[in-house]
Parts: structure tokens; sequence; C-alpha cells
């Protein structure tokens, strides 16, 4: 392995050893574009990860719904080519995004519709342990899990070259690790911002957006039903709670309840059945009270959307960046991280490429890298504020500039319950295939602002809702 320390010229530095600090899906992305230009990549991990798919310490969030964005499919695929055939060999279901889900919003039914996209549905330690195999398998990378990061290694110029790292009952005894580029995939909790103060920078400041939300999530044997849904989310407002009902691996299906702020939160079946049994449509409910839970409820609280703002730094040491839920972590309910730590992979994978055309890192490599993934990390936080700046718990952050276009998504998601045109192209962009500028061109804006309104009695079940979209035009056209 390349862990000697490498030479650097004055003006670039090698493409010898990167390090990925984190070995969950930003980390094992990053690890998979860096393996095509460093010789050899090392994923460091604190947890001992296992080779089949469970949830594990350092990443509890896994317990929970966990949608892939088609956007992060695709580019997860197109990283490690077949990814997609063997997470549907090994249980996901394939699922059409138009017809197969089911989605009651803001007090109605969005259209279900005939469209071409679909999407993977599957448990996150599925997923995760399918990314792991198959960076496990390059012939230049190599995971040591089982491993904690304590800090980082800097010389006198302060760049960075390696890390601190220590393993469990040695005493706190530490190794060093050189390398030529390290990239902090830690997640959330990174202590980065902390190692950078260690060694004379300035920490990143940190904008909070608080809305904060638990989940309750357990597992149910799937029972072999007829359904005119395959996978079901109850969401939006007045309502502070929500739930989603997902097919998973091993026949099972995944229910998620989340409820915002102080909402309370069930610990146990009866409770969790009670909550289901209280959101806006009786859909879920109906479904899980014949199904047979299969864990026990997990919870997790989340206290709201985190990022750190790398890119605005004057000083910046060389030989660091930092990718996924470590610079930007998103409010959950949107399901975004993923697919935004899919979209900065690719976005390094660019970057990379530029650098070996030049014979190695820039001496602004790092600048460069947050200058890159500003308007990514820009796309899904925008989005977060647009949404959760609308809370009264929040409202006092909330800037009037944000007012007319939080109308307007207002009108689109009323639209969603009538035409399947606006439902194909809201679900487009979403999915970060399509850029929202798209939910205003003049086919979609003529829906939204004039194709009348279409409303069902409150806690219509979908069985009993109106058939079909006034407007049957499927697909984003
Ligand atoms: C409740 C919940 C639900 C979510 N639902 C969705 C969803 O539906 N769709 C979606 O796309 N995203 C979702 N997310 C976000 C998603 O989990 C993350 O965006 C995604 O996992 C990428 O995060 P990451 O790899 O950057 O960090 P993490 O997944 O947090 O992983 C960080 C990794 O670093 C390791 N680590 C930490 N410190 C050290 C150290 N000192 N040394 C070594 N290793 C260390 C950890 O063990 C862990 O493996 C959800 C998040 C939450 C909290």
């Amino acid at each position: 392995m390349g862990h000697s320390a490498s030479s650097r010229s004055s003006t670039a530095r090698g493409l010898r050893h990167a390090i990925v600090l984190g070995g969950s899906i930003a980390g094992l992305l990053a690890a998979r574009v860096l393996s095509d230009t460093f010789d050899h990549v090392t994923i460091i991990e604190r947890d001992a990860l296992a080779r089949s798919p469970e949830s594990r310490k350092g990443v509890p969030q896994g317990n929970h719904l966990h949608a892939l964005l088609e956007r992060g499919r695709i580019l997860a695929e197109a990283l490690l080519p077949g990814l997609s055939e063997d997470l549907v060999a090994l249980g996901a279901a394939r699922l059409s995004g138009g017809r197969d889900l089911a989605w009651h919003h803001s007090g109605g039914w969005r259209v279900q519709h005939d469209s071409d996209l679909t999407f993977l549905s599957m448990s996150r330690p599925l997923l995760e342990s399918q990314v792991a195999e198959r960076v496990r398998a390059l012939p230049n990378a190599t995971i040591l899990d089982g491993l904690r990061a304590v800090g980082l290694c800097s010389d006198e110029r302060g760049t960075i070259t390696g890390i601190r790292a220590c393993r469990p009952g040695t005493h706190g005894e530490e190794e060093e690790i050189e390398a030529d580029l390290v990239v902090d995939a830690m997640g959330r909790g990174s202590m980065v911002p902390q190692w950078l103060a260690e060694i004379g920078f300035e920490p990143p400041r940190a904008e909070l957006v608080g809305a904060s939300v638990s989940y309750a999530s357990c597992t149910f044997r799937r029972a072999d039903r007829r359904l005119n849904w395959r996978a079901l989310i109850i969401s939006g407002r007045p309502v502070r709670r929500g739930g989603l009902i997902f097919p998973i691996e091993g026949d099972r299906w995944l229910v998620t309840l989340p409820g915002f702020f102080d909402e309370p939160m069930p610990q146990e079946h009866a409770g969790f059945l009670a909550f289901a049994g209280s959101l806006a449509v009786p859909d879920l409910y109906d479904e899980i009270r014949e199904c047979e839970p299969l864990s026990e409820i997990k919870r997790h609280r989340f206290i709201g959307s985190l990022r750190r703002r790398y890119e605005r730094l004057d000083r910046f040491p060389e030989g660091l960046i930092a990718i996924g839920d470590a610079v930007c972590s998103f409010n959950p309910v949107y399901g975004q991280g993923m697919t935004v730590s899919a979209i900065e992979a690719e976005a390094l994978g660019r970057l990379l490429a530029d650098a070996q055309a030049h014979g190695g890192l820039a001496s602004d490599f790092s600048r460069r890298w947050f200058r890159a993934i500003r308007p990514i990390v820009d796309a899904a936080w925008n989005g977060v504020r647009l949404e959760d700046l609308r809370l009264p718990e929040l409202g006092s952050q909330r800037p009037l500039h944000l007012r007319p276009m939080q109308w307007y998504l207002d009108q689109v998601q009323l639209a969603t319950h009538r035409s399947a045109a606006v439902t194909d192209q809201f679900y487009r962009v979403m999915n970060f295939l399509d850029s929202p500028s798209r939910l205003f061109r003049p086919r979609i804006l003529a829906e939204v602002l004039f194709a009348g309104s279409r409303t069902s009695p409150r806690g219509t079940s979908l069985a009993d809702a109106p058939l079909g979209p006034i407007s049957q035009t499927g697909g984003a056209g």
C-alpha cells in the first residue's frame, strides 16, 4: 500500500495515496472516483463493516427509510456498473415513479400516471453493503475498518500530509498514515472543523435550518395482497405527522413515521399503529394493521439541516477536502443526502481528471473543490430552505423574497392533485433529473395556474379518491 511520504513539487501534489475518512455512501463513492486517478485509496471507517446488509452504529439513520432518488441511482450505477441489477436480484423493488407510488400531500392524492420515471426501493444497509462490496473489490482500494480517525497531520506550512488514527482497545495508541489528499466523509458529526482549529485554521461557519424531525421506523412482513399502490407517502401541511411505507428486500415493508418538532413519537407497536392511524388518510394504517411486525420500533431525532460554509473560508489547508454530510446534511424528509453525495462524487471525478491532466493536484485544489460543489449543495439547500422556512416555528428566519416562490410551489402541489404532467415534472425535479426552472415552462405554468382545482373530502383513502387526473397528459414532455 502506498503509505510512503510523497514527494511534492512546488506546483502540484502527487496522486499517489488518497485517504477517505468514513466508509458510508459519500466516502465509498468518493473512494470509487479517487481510484481512477490515485495509485492507491484507503478508506478509514470506525465501524467494523459487516459483509452482509446490517444496520451499524456509525450510521444510525440506516434503520430508517432511505429513498435513493433516481439521479443518485443513475450516478451510482455509472460508477459501479451492475449495481442496480444486483440490488434487484437481492430483493430491491423496481417501481414506476408515476404508477406505483401513491402520495397524499397537502390534502389530496397526487395523480398516479404512466411515466418513464422508475426508482429502486430497498433498505439503506442493502444499498451500502453492495456499494461497499464493489469498492472493496477495486484493485487499488483498501478499507481499513474498526479504525477511528482522531486528527490531521500537517507540515510547517499547514499543508495536510496525512491523518492520525486509533484502534479501540489500544489505550489511545495512535498511528499516522500519510497521504497526498485526505477526504472528510465522516458525515454530520465530522470533527474536521475542530481539527482545523487545532492546526491553526479557522473552522467553517455552520448554518442551521432548525426544522427538527423525529423518525420512528419498523419493518413488517409484506402480505401478498392486492393494493392500488406499491409504495405510499402521506405528507404535507398542516399535519405535523407523516408516514411512508416502501417495499424492501426480504418481502418486507419498511414503514417510517416522521413527526416534526415536539410531536410525541411512538416507542412500541401499539403506539406505532396509533400514530399511523392518526395520519391524514387511512391507507398506511389499513395496510400495516394486517401485517406482522418484524422489528422493534427504531427512533432517530434530526435537529435540523446543517451546512458548513467551507467555500467562504479565506484560508484552508492544501491536501484536504470534504464531501457528503460532512459539508451539508439535509432534512431527511426530502431524501437528498445520498444523491447529493453521488453528484459530488461525479464532480470530484471531473476535478481529478483535470488534475491528472495537469500533472497533479494544484495548490488551490481544495478551494476549487469547495467552489465546484457549491452549486450542487445550493440546489438541495435552497429546496430545504424553501420548504422548511414555511414552518411557523422558523418564521423569523423566513426572508420575504422566498414568499412568491413558496406561493407558486403551493400551487404546484395543488396541481399535482389533478395534472399528470405537473406531477411528472415535479417528480423529475425532486429526483434531480430536471432543473427546478422546468416547473415554470409555459405548459406547466398554464396547468398550475389555470387548470381548475380538485379536492377530495379530508381523509379520503386512495380507493375512494376521484379516479384519474383531470388533465391526463403523462410525462414531463
Ligand atoms: C433519519 C435519516 C433519514 C435519511 N433518509 C435519507 C433518504 O431517504 N435519502 C437520502 O438520500 N438520504 C437520506 N438521509 C441522509 C443520508 O443518510 C446521508 O446523506 C448519506 O448517508 C451520506 O452521508 P455520508 O456518507 O456523508 O455520512 P454518514 O452516512 O453519516 O457516514 C459517515 C461515516 O463516517 C464514519 N465515521 C465518523 N467518524 C469517523 C472517524 N472519526 N473515523 C472513521 N470513521 C468515522 C461513520 O461511522 C460513518 O460510516 C437520511 C438521514 C437521516 C438522518
